[in-house]
């Protein structure tokens, strides 16, 4: 326990709680497409594993654009088999986690030769399923015992404790614990939805909350201090130089390689290492191209790194591609909508 934190040690009535969350959870689950149950009120295990895959680090409100379009190209596991990667990761664009995607589809040209696993084991087998996405197909496809534990699941049940640093084991066995036996889907489904409507991070709303009676952070009085905030790590300030030969439409771009955005298209880029003006001759001289303005600059966030990307339109002799028929990152279309709107060209950073 730390200076500032109240512990109390009182286990919580498992009965009482799980009637109380799965109560509340029957008037007021969110209504999700991959939530369509089946007569023996199951899920369908295709909308829930691409669901699963694609909310990761995604809002739900964004997740639901990415999950329409990913399901009417790809209907079934048998269309997801056949596809091409291209193909897959232009459904997939935007979504970011491109190796996600990768993984994704070789896994479904596994399940439509076999069948879809029926347990966490079979799951978890799979390129890319990890505890979290296996638990949560094996409870809500297949009805198994399974408890989730991702960032909703931390939260609400460091608070339910109040722990103050709920570690990964920690945080398992305290949700196998409170698991209902009887509907593991609904329950994991539940505490998931309580975390995201009303025990949010900054401000959890315990008076709307159907487990407040129970809760050991709500008895504290400072509900929003559990759990403590984690450590973020340090982020990696990053810059390169891209080259748009071509217009928005119809541009030169090639294919990236690399865990990271391997597979999708992109705009030719060369890392700064040194000052821009020497990365832009690289650029330039690899490509054959000249005249080289710049257009402006676009940043980027990802996991551990901040890119900041210098894009400069230029001549070559090398053939443009049709941008709209390749799967293209989230920063290629931001560097890419310089050239949509007058008034920014030649902008400088
Ligand atoms: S009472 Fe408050 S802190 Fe406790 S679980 Fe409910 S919303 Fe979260």
């Amino acid at each position: 326990m730390k200076c500032g934190y109240t512990r109390f040690d009182m286990p919580p009535d498992l009965h009482a709680l799980r009637a109380d969350l799965l109560g509340w959870f029957d008037l007021h689950a969110r209504e999700l497409p991959w939530r369509v149950v089946n007569e023996h009120g199951l899920r369908d295990p295709y909308r829930v594993w691409i669901s699963e895959v694609l909310l990761q680090q995604t809002q739900v409100a964004r997740g639901l654009l990415y999950f329409e379009r990913f399901l009417t190209a790809f209907p079934d596991v048998q269309a997801l088999a056949a596809a091409t990667t291209e193909a897959v990761l232009k459904a997939w664009e935007g979504c970011g986690y491109y190796a996600r995607a990768r993984n994704l589809h070789a896994a479904a040209q596994i399940v439509a030769q076999t069948g879809f696993p029926t347990s966490y084991d079979g799951w978890l087998a799979l390129s890319g399923v990890g505890p979290y996405t296996a638990a949560a197909i094996s409870s809500l496809a297949f009805g198994e015992a399974r408890a989730v534990n991702d960032g909703n699941v931390r939260r609400v049940l460091a608070r339910v404790y109040a722990e103050v640093q709920p570690g990964p084991a920690w945080v398992q066995t305290q949700a196998d614990q409170l698991l209902d036996p009887q509907r593991p889907g609904d329950w994991n489904e539940a505490v998931m939805d309580l975390g995201a409507t009303i025990c949010t991070p900054k401000s959890p709303n315990c008076g709307a909350c159907p487990v407040s009676g129970h809760c050991q952070a709500y008895q504290s009085g400072n509900p929003g201090a559990y759990p403590a905030p984690k450590v973020r790590p340090t982020v990696r300030q990053v810059q390169a130089v891209a080259l748009l030969i071509g217009d928005a439409h119809s541009a030169y771009l090639e294919q990236r390689r690399g865990s990271l955005l391997g597979g999708l298209y992109g705009l030719p880029v060369e890392e700064v290492d040194g000052t821009v003006q020497l990365a832009l001759g690289r650029l330039t001289k690899r490509l054959g191209a000249h005249s080289p303005k710049l257009l402006g600059t676009v940043t980027h966030q990802m996991t551990h790194r901040h890119l900041t990307l210098h894009v400069y339109a230029a001549h070559s002799e090398l053939a443009p591609q049709d941008v709209s028929r390749r799967p293209l990152s989230r920063l290629d279309h931001k560097a890419l909508a310089l050239l949509s709107g007058p008034g920014q060209l030649f902008e400088t950073a």
